[in-house]
């Protein structure tokens, strides 16, 4: 096999999926004068948070869907919040919301979800399309694990029988993941930092997702050969390398690339992996929710896959 014919390329699927989103945008704005709507709310500033909203915006404003960025401080009343959210849920020119995890601390992260209208829900974890995903009726599916399961249907069409791991319990990744999975007939398992014989469980795994937040955990020693492995993690480490210059920092998955490569036979890279397909979904389901608003079918990926 050839080196590259193992990295999955997350940029390329990505800008595969938006391709076809594209021409869906323009039949909208055709139809109804106005531009899907995004609004992404972000509190405080968090510069890992910042940067992946400023890179959700660039990628709305280039496919034709509008954005509109709400920022409140780190001190803002919870209250204050939840009345945004209402006013965005009665826009009728807002169809998509996203608010910008995590929260403060003293912001309750299951009353904004509960806030955020079902139907307007890109991010998936309202409890309404959490239970709908989980009933095998998916409405909006959270953006991180559909990413990452189209690109997986993409590499291997039948995933049947396959033994999936995913290593992360949250509700964000490694919940929704496990959903899509079992419904493409893997058997899953999922594993958490209280597993035991985490090594021994991993290497059954034909399919591997590593969403532990942990830099450069997942070595060779977790691996089976010919494995799939798609890593979710994004962990900014200190730059050891000091012949690359203003470089102090760079960014790692949760698995170690270069230790599992020649065993694996393919792999996602950190950065270029999951990340750009995250928010190529995001966009897929803004613009699902503006067709929806209009009650008109939008055929979705997973149905066209
Ligand atoms: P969470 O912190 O919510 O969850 C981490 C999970 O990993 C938990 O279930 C935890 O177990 C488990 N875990 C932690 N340490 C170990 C260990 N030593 N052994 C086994 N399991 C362990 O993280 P998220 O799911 O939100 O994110 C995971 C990673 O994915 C992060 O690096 C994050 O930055 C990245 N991410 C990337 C996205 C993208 O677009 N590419 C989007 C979202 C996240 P327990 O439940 O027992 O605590």
């Amino acid at each position: 096999m050839e080196t590259n014919d193992k990295i999955i390329n997350g940029k390329i699927h990505a800008d595969n999926l938006l391709k076809k989103i594209y021409p869906l945008s323009v039949d909208y704005i055709k139809k109804y004068s106005k531009k899907p709507t995004l609004a992404v709310v972000l509190i405080g500033n968090d510069p890992a948070s910042e940067v992946y909203v400023k890179n959700k915006i660039i990628t709305a404003n280039k496919n034709n869907i509008n954005s509109l960025k709400i920022t409140f401080s780190n001190e803002v009343y919870e209250n204050i919040l939840l009345d945004k959210i209402i006013e965005l849920n009665n826009n009728p020119d807002v169809h998509g919301i996203l608010v910008q995890l995590p929260l403060p601390k003293h912001i309750s992260e299951k009353l904004v979800i509960q806030t955020i209208n079902p139907e307007k829900d890109v991010d998936g974890f309202h409890p309404t399309n959490y239970g709908n995903l989980f009933m095998g009726s998916p409405s909006f599916i959270p953006c991180t694990p559909l990413g990452c399961f189209y690109m997986l249907k993409k590499e291997i069409p039948d995933l049947t029988g396959k033994n999936a791991v995913i290593i992360g319990r949250s509700n964000i990744v490694g919940k929704p993941m496990a959903s899509l999975l079992l419904s493409s007939n893997c058997t899953v398992t999922i594993a958490h930092s209280k597993t035991i014989n985490l090594i021994e469980t991993c290497k059954k795994a034909d399919i591997l997702i590593a969403a532990i937040g942990k830099p450069e955990m997942i070595n060779e020693d977790y691996i089976k050969k010919n494995a799939i492995i798609i890593d979710v993690g994004i962990n900014r480490i200190e730059q050891n390398d000091l012949s690359i210059k203003n470089n102090k920092s760079k960014l790692v998955g949760d698995v170690n690339y270069n230790k599992v490569f020649d065993i694996v036979d393919k792999i996602t890279p950190v950065p270029g992996g999951v990340g750009p397909m995250t928010i190529a979904c995001l966009m897929h389901n803004t613009l699902k929710a503006a067709f929806l608003n209009k009650k008109d079918p939008f055929i979705n990926i997973l149905e066209s896959m």
